[in-house]
């Protein structure tokens, strides 16, 4: 059957060229497509918008939950899959909030570039290539927001930028790749574990999320009044999910009036429920009504407890909902 593809774009180094300052965003949809002539032996019908023009950086939740309505829009005239052209910066962050409000069957494909057109080696045409393959492959319904970069496939949920300028920047620590590309292929090798989507918010512009990283000898002056200006705080702790003894009070003074997600700082594997026992350790931190964010990143725990907030979640339904997502079986407090 013919692909149908919408490919919505909305900014980042994959269209930008020269400025005297350096790149900035210069080239829209059209021209984007028309520089992988490849396209055109896809068995694919394309269709480009110019959705947003922007450096990742300056994206916000509300264009992301613009973007899904748009694309649901796209499925309903017919697309059987989607393509979301971004910077990389925020990638891991977008493709996880599309992927929590993406119930659909079509996937979400996202790409950009980490070497821009003006460079030798830009990785652009090619990313955006293997994007209409996969998109396009039926074998990927269902599979909601995928990230696809240097011919690997990325789950939304596991993948991270770990290098600042590498066209290899993408990986997923906890589980490898769900695929890769190979001469031009798709090959899914792993479907990932299981999905939890959340009700989709109207916007998330009235509810603030925290995100604060522990460091060494902490004093916790970051805590201070927050509780005033943010509905909700996802914390950094070292390890496993550790903080200052000095911290645990004022912390599960905070978990009492918002929810306050406990997630690691480290880059990989998953916060503990009931390990160690001293004062901050996950254990303490747990019975003090913080809530762990299991395998999420610290910013991936705040995309999700900033939808959850936007739509009206209370601390319990939140504390349930890190427990399915943050998984498996493994968040929520004690
Ligand atoms: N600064 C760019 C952005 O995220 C980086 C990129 O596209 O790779 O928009």
């Amino acid at each position: 059957m013919t692909a149908s593809l919408a490919v919505f774009f909305l900014g980042g180094t994959i269209g930008m060229a020269g400025h005297r300052d350096g790149v900035v965003q210069r080239l829209g949809g059209d021209a984007l497509l028309a520089a992988v002539p490849q396209l055109a032996g896809l068995d694919a019908t394309i269709r480009a918008h110019d959705f947003r023009a922007m450096p990742s950086a300056c994206l916000t939740f509300d264009d992301i939950l613009a973007l899904v309505a748009a694309a649901e829009d796209a499925v309903a005239e017919g697309a059987t899959g989607i393509i979301v052209v971004q910077g990389t910066d925020t990638i891991e962050e977008t493709a996880f909030g599309i992927d929590l409000v993406w119930p659909h069957e079509p996937p979400m494909v996202v790409t950009g570039a980490m070497r821009n057109p003006t460079l030798p080696g830009a990785d652009g045409p090619a990313n955006l290539l293997a994007a209409a393959q996969v998109a396009g492959d039926p074998q990927f319904a269902g599979l909601g927001c995928l990230v696809v970069l240097n011919d690997q496939v990325h789950a939304a949920q596991r993948v991270r930028k770990t290098h600042s300028a590498s066209p290899a920047a993408f990986t997923s620590p906890d589980t490898g790749p769900l695929g890769h590309l190979v001469e031009g292929v798709p090959m899914l090798l792993a479907r990932p574990s299981g999905r939890t989507c959340v009700p989709r918010p109207a916007s998330t512009a009235d509810v603030r999320v925290a995100l604060v990283t522990l460091t060494l000898d902490d004093d916790g002056g970051l805590l201070t009044g927050i509780a005033a200006r943010y509905a909700g705080l996802v914390v950094a702790g070292f390890g496993v999910g550790h903080a200052p003894a000095a911290l645990a009070e004022p912390l599960g003074q905070l978990a009492r009036r918002m929810p306050v997600v406990l997630a690691s700082r480290t880059g990989a594997g998953s916060v503990f429920r009931h390990t160690y026992g001293f004062p901050g350790s996950e254990t303490d931190l747990r019975k003090r009504g913080l809530i762990a964010a299991g395998f999420l990143d610290p910013y991936k725990a705040r995309v999700l407890l900033r939808l959850l907030l936007a739509g009206g979640a209370d601390t319990a339904a939140v504390a349930d909902t890190f427990a399915a997502v943050g998984g498996p079986s493994f968040g929520g407090t004690e």
